[in-house]
C-alpha cells in the first residue's frame, strides 16, 4: 500500500505552538522532508524526534518530488515541514502536493500556525472575507500594478512583507489603495510581538521613523468608495484629471504613477489600441 504525505505545520516563532498530533506524526513517519535540515533539527531535538531528514527547498523541489513519489509508492509515509508555519504557504510544498495528488497518494494536513491567519484575526479588520496576496512584488512598478489589479477586491487584503521593504510597500499601498484602515502584525508569537493599527498613512509614517525589524504581515481594509487610482483605464483617468483642470502632460505623469508605469510606457500604451 502506498504511504501518505503529511503536511505538518510548525511554529512561527514560539516553539510551544506545536500540536500533539504534529509531534506524533513526525515521530511516526519514515522520513521528514524539510527546507533547511539544520534549522529543523532544533525543533526536532526540542521534541525528542529522531528521524532521517531530507532537504526539500525551492531549488530542488522538482527532483525531490520525483524521488518522494517513488518512496510513497514503495509504502513510505513522509512528513513535509518548512522553516516556519504551514508548508506550501509561501514556502515549498506545492510541487510535491501536486505530484502526490497526480500519483494518487493520500495527502493529509496537520494544522497549526500560519502567520497571515493570525495577523488577520488580531488586526481588528473584518474577517468574513480575506484575500491573501503572499509577498507583493519587490519592484515598485510591479507592486503598484499588482495593487491596482486587486484594489477593488471586496475582502480584507493581507500581505507578507520583509522589514526592508515595509515602508516602501506601505507608501505604494497608500498611493494606490487610498488611506484605508490597516494593521501591521509584527513578530507574532515571539517576544517582541506587536500589532500596530491605524491607517496606511499613519502606519507609513510610524514605520518610516521606526527602522522596522523582524517579521511582518500587512493587513488592509477592503475598498470603500472607488478612488481615482482604482479606475481601470489609463485614458479614463487622464481624462478625469484633465477635466479637473490638469494639463495633459501633468495628467499623464500622475496617471502613469498611479498605474505603476513609467511616463514613456504610459505614452506607448495610449498610442496602442488597448490602454488598460
Ligand atoms: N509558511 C509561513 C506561514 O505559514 O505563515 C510563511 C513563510 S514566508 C517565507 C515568511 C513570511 O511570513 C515573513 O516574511 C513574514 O511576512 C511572515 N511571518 C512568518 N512568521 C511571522 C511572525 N512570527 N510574525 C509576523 N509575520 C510572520
Amino acid at each position: 500500500m502506498p504511504g501518505t504525505l503529511y503536511l505538518v505545520a510548525t511554529p512561527i516563532g514560539n516553539l510551544a505552538d506545536m500540536s500533539f498530533r504534529a509531534i506524533e506524526v513526525l515521530k511516526s513517519v519514515e522520513l521528514i522532508a524539510c527546507e533547511d535540515t539544520r534549522h529543523s533539527l532544533k525543533l526536532l531535538n526540542h521534541y525528542g524526534i529522531k528521524k532521517k531528514l531530507l532537504s526539500y527547498h525551492e531549488h530542488n523541489e522538482n527532483e525531490r518530488s520525483e524521488e518522494l513519489v517513488k518512496l510513497f509508492e514503495s509504502g513510505a509515509s513522509i512528513a513535509l515541514i518548512s522553516d516556519a508555519g504551514t508548508p506550501a504557504i509561501n514556502d515549498p510544498g506545492f510541487v510535491i502536493v501536486k505530484k502526490a495528488v497526480e500519483a494518487g497518494i493520500n495527502v493529509i494536513s496537520i494544522p497549526g500556525s500560519v502567520a497571515f491567519v493570525n495577523a488577520a484575526i488580531v488586526s481588528g479588520l473584518a474577517t468574513d472575507s480575506l484575500f491573501f496576496g503572499g509577498f507583493l512584488p519587490s519592484k515598485s512598478g510591479e507592486r503598484r500594478r499588482r495593487l491596482l489589479e486587486i484594489s477593488g477586491v471586496p475582502a480584507t487584503l493581507i500581505f507578507y512583507e520583509s522589514p526592508h521593504r515595509l515602508v516602501r510597500s506601505l507608501s505604494d499601498c497608500l498611493e494606490i489603495l487610498g488611506d484605508r484602515p490597516a494593521a501591521v502584525a509584527r513578530e507574532l508569537t515571539k517576544l517582541h510581538e506587536e500589532v500596530i493599527r491605524g491607517t496606511l498613512n499613519s502606519l507609513a509614517s510610524h514605520f518610516s521613523d521606526a527602522n522596522p525589524k523582524g517579521e511582518f504581515v500587512l493587513v488592509i481594509d477592503r475598498a470603500g468608495e472607488p478612488t481615482a487610482a482604482r479606475k481601470d483605464s489609463l485614458s479614463e483617468r487622464i481624462a478625469e484629471l484633465e477635466a479637473a483642470g490638469m494639463e495633459h502632460k501633468a495628467a499623464l505623469k500622475t496617471a502613469a504613477k498611479e498605474f505603476g508605469l513609467s511616463r514613456s510606457e504610459a505614452y506607448r500604451r495610449l498610442q496602442g489600441s488597448g490602454d488598460k
